[in-house]
């Protein structure tokens, strides 16, 4: 089960996580073309090994340990995640459009400061 970045990343993107990842399975990190654009990053779903060391990493509490833990509403960012391909501008392009998507049906969370938001998921 890979570990899931949902909507605190969005905005905040600040790549702590990708610092620590052992196996590199977070992007775009920022030397890669997309994060200049990235609305946030994502977890490569079959390179995450759930080592869990992104977790204590993120300053905004952004991940999730698996798709189960993640909050149902956040389910289109679980498919984003599983989608975004570094290098593949279909899949980044998808990737991004479920985010916006998610912010557009979000308005209530998003409100929500970042380092507040993944608190405030349980309400939702
Ligand atoms: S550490 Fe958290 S906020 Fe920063 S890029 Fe990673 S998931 Fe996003
Ligand atoms: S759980 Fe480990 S392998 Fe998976 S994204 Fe986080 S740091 Fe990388």
């Amino acid at each position: 089960m890979p570990f899931i970045i949902t909507d605190p990343c969005i905005d905040t993107k600040d790549t702590a996580c990708v610092d620590v990842c052992p196996v590199d399975c977070i992007h775009p990190r920022k030397d890669e073309a997309e994060f200049a654009t990235a609305t946030m990053l994502y977890i490569h779903p079959e390179e995450c090994i759930d080592c869990g060391a992104c977790v204590p990493a993120c300053p905004v509490a952004a991940i999730y340990e698996s798709v189960d833990s993640t909050p149902a509403h956040q389910k289109s960012l679980i498919e984003a995640n599983a989608i975004y391909r570094a290098g593949d501008a279909d899949a980044v392009a998808k990737a991004e459009e479920l985010v916006k998507a998610h912010v557009a049906a979000h308005p209530e969370i998003m409100a929500i400061a970042a380092d507040e938001r993944q608190a405030a998921h349980a309400k939702f």
